[in-house]
């Protein structure tokens, strides 16, 4: 039980890495709050793990929504009290091109990407730290853990917005850490490669429609082009992110973790 009575919120709780996390985390002992667009992902997470005792609540919330990640975190503390650990983990992906097809309208719906993506993975962590750091205890359990990527560490073309969004993140992680430490609360960055995820599976079939190859080969080239000739599976991403949530990450801030087969080594 590394979690025992921790309270914690997990965006993207419903799927993929959210739901890894918030599972593990439930039988390390916390109180989860999940939190995402798709109600009904969220009730059937909450509803297969539920043991009676509600230690894990779904919550509505788009993350680009100031006023809903508002109302959410505020839901989340008058259960709770408090949070402990947040886990910015909701994100959002897919082609953003600076040169689109010559198609009308092509270059309207690259833009509608881009600031889908940036007001997801980047405004949406901002809005979700601004508002869970106010009820964050600070004698030592507060923990932030954001999503990135290690397309925030190298660049993919094609993909301009989400590498932005994920090398953001980086950045906010470690100013943040800064800001925080006084605090005693610490920010840090996962960095995953491929995870075999909804998104993951999204990113294989458009990449290989783009290059003219089945899914089944462009996976096989993608994990050829990783060291360890894997994809990474949701729960060792858990793993990572319950290390750095428990008192054994306690002395780890501002750091950007890479868990990726050693696709990076920086
Ligand atoms: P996924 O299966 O597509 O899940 C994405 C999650 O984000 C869903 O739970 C989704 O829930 C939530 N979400 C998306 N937009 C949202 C919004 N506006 N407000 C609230 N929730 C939102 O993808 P995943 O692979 O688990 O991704 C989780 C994180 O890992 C993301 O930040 C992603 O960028 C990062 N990542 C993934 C990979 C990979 O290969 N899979 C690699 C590196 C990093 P709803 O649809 O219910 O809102």
């Amino acid at each position: 039980m590394l979690l025992a009575d921790r309270v914690v919120v997990i965006t993207g709780g419903g799927r993929g890495i959210g739901r890894a996390i918030a599972e593990l985390f439930y039988r390390e002992g916390a109180r989860v709050a999940i939190a995402s667009r798709n109600t009904k992902n969220l009730q059937t997470v909450s509803m297969a793990l539920n043991s009676g005792d509600h230690r894990i609540v779904p919550f509505r919330c788009d993350v680009s929504s100031r006023d809903e990640v508002e109302v959410m975190i505020g839901n989340v503390v008058e259960v709770w009290d408090r949070i402990d650990i947040l886990v910015n983990n909701a994100g959002t992906g897919g082609m953003t091109p600076i040169a689109p097809a010559d198609e009308p309208g092509a270059d309207e719906a690259v833009e509608k990407r881009w600031l889908e993506i940036l007001s997801t993975n980047l405004t949406g962590a901002y809005y979700c730290t601004r508002e869970a750091v106010r009820h964050m205890p600070s004698g030592g359990t507060g923990r932030i853990l954001n999503v990135s990527s290690v397309l925030g560490k190298f660049g993919v073309p094609g993909y301009a917005a989400y590498c932005a969004s994920k090398h953001g993140l980086i950045g906010f992680t470690k100013a943040l850490a800064l800001e925080l430490a006084p605090r005693a609360i610490t920010v840090n960055a996962i960095c995953p490669g491929w995870v075999d995820t909804d998104m993951a599976r999204q990113g294989v079939e458009e990449s290989a429609r783009r290059l003219g190859v089945t899914p089944e080969e462009f996976r096989r080239q993608a994990e050829g082009r990783v060291p360890l000739g894997r994809f990474i599976a949701p729960e060792e991403v858990a793993r990572l992110a319950l290390f750095l949530a428990s008192e054994a990450g306690a002395g780890i801030t501002g750091q950007s973790i890479n868990l990726d087969g050693g696709a990076a080594m920086w």
